[in-house]
């Protein structure tokens, strides 16, 4: 958060207004250096992960910029236009938009892929002030004649570096070059590989460059800390973790869709409320798990990488990295999930074997080396160590081989000698905060889960 206030940023009232029916004080980092330079009318590329409130700083100065001296769209036109990569991604946009416009009479619409076209159709014959949409179907769309792009003045290209992992910056360069030559651009992106680069220079005139977290670097407000782990026993630890309340809004990412399922399904099993998002389901069933996630009836949301993306919702407590990603970008997206908007957050991984190098990757991109926990869990039968290329009690508190031999209370001695320590009590210290929602769970506190000492 930054000492200037929206007001100062000379913003229109009505904005003022339903910023404060948000409960936005002050502006991030990013709103305040962006929005003077785009309610002056120049181009911007922004270089921001989400959880900055980038968001913000485009949608609030394009909903100003088109509200002043409001001119009615004709028929199939769009007057502002927002660029997404994902479904959700350009759903919560349009929200955002809802919500910072909310005493403004703009209309707004959004077009998207994997549903029928013809309420998108049907939308557009009217035109629109601002259109959110996903490449794909608004290429379409254009190409079908639904939709005109003669009369954007305003034009944002959010997330471009997952536009590029997703195959779509051809789609978006044949939409740029539809667009008036006479327009206000907007790039944002968390990364800047050249291709993203040289976009940025086609579509953009002399834009001011503002850069708000260095690349790769981790948001410093999220407590990383990593289990390893052997496969089989994810879930295990995985349902270990969960006993502790303190895990209240949780995000678990796998790496396949196949593996958001199981994991879902097993939570679901063992009585946690689970979702499970990802590409091989619906839109509306996408939704569906959303909304149950967002309104606290699911605890957990199990996700992709691809699903996960621009996925914004606030109160995530702890993201739970199940299976490490191969591209160590992407675990820089997953834990922005949580820490949200000033606030704080935990990022739990689980490391199998055959994820190390994997690890390596993460702590070289993040310039940071995670701090590793020791868990509880049994040690594997030797059979299955070896199969799993683990030496006995390589990762296991020692001297437990009998799952179902309680656990020495306090018997620190039993645990891995090179764990780091604990920041002090029995509890990990990430939930010690959180202390008192744990005595009003029924049936007493959860166990809580081991660190070393
Ligand atoms: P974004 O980076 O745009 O995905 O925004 C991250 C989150 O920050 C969203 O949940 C916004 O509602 C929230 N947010 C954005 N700007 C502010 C602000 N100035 N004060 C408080 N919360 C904000």
């Amino acid at each position: 958060m930054t000492d200037v206030t929206f007001a100062a940023l000379g913003l229109a009232e009505p904005i003022l207004r339903a910023l404060a029916g948000e409960n936005y004080s002050t502006p991030t980092p990013i709103q305040a250096k962006a929005i003077p330079v785009l309610l002056a009318g120049r181009d911007l590329l922004g270089i921001a992960q989400t959880g900055t409130g980038k968001t913000a700083a485009f949608a609030i100065p394009m909903l100003q910029k088109l509200s002043v001296g409001h001119v009615p769209p004709d028929s199939k036109q769009a007057r502002g236009l927002i660029l997404a990569p994902t479904r959700e991604l350009a759903v919560q946009i349009e929200q955002s938009l809802r919500t910072y416009g909310r005493h403004l009479n703009l209309r707004m619409a959004v077009i998207l892929g994997g549903v029928n076209q013809s309420g998108q159709v049907r939308t557009m014959a009217r035109g629109v002030d601002i259109l959110v949409a996903t490449p794909g179907r608004l290429l379409d769309l254009v190409q079908q004649k639904h939709v005109r792009l003669d009369a954007v003045q305003v034009f944002v290209v959010d997330e471009a570096d997952r536009m590029l992992d997703m195959g779509f910056i051809r789609d978006v360069r044949k939409l740029v070059a539809m667009l008036p030559r006479r327009r206000q651009s907007m790039l944002f992106s968390a990364t800047m590989p050249e291709d993203i680069a040289s976009l940025s220079r086609e579509m953009m005139n002399a834009p001011e460059r503002i850069e708000v977290a260095p690349q790769g670097r981790t948001a410093d407000r999220i407590v990383q800390m990593l289990y390893h782990v052997p496969m089989p026993q994810k879930r295990q630890l995985l349902s270990k973790l969960l006993e502790d309340v303190a895990l209240n809004r949780v995000i678990v990412f796998t790496r396949t869709k196949h593996g958001a399922n199981r994991v879902a399904e097993h939570l679901s099993k063992t009585g946690v409320a689970a979702e499970a998002i990802h590409g091989n389901k619906s839109q509306n069933a996408r939704q569906r798990a959303l909304d149950l996630f967002k309104s606290g009836k699911a605890r957990v949301l199990v996700a992709t990488d691809i699903a996960a993306r621009g996925i914004d919702i606030d109160h995530i407590t702890h993201v739970v990295n199940f299976e490490l990603p191969n591209e160590p970008e992407s675990y820089v997206h997953r834990i922005g999930r949580t820490a949200r908007a000033g606030g704080d957050g935990v990022a739990i991984s689980f490391c199998d074997p055959t994820e190390r190098g994997y690890l390596r990757d993460i702590e070289r991109l993040t310039r940071n080396k995670i701090e590793v926990l020791a868990h509880e869990l049994p040690e594997l039968p030797p059979e299955q160590a070896s199969q799993q290329g683990l030496r006995p009690a390589q990762n296991h508190s020692r001297g437990n081989h009998n799952p179902h031999k309680p656990q020495q209370k306090g018997g620190h001695s039993d645990h891995n000698p090179h764990a780091p320590k604990k920041r002090g009590g029995s509890r990990p210290y990430w939930s010690k905060e959180r202390r008192t929602q744990r005595g009003s769970r029924p049936g007493g506190p959860a166990k809580a889960t081991n660190t070393a000492s």
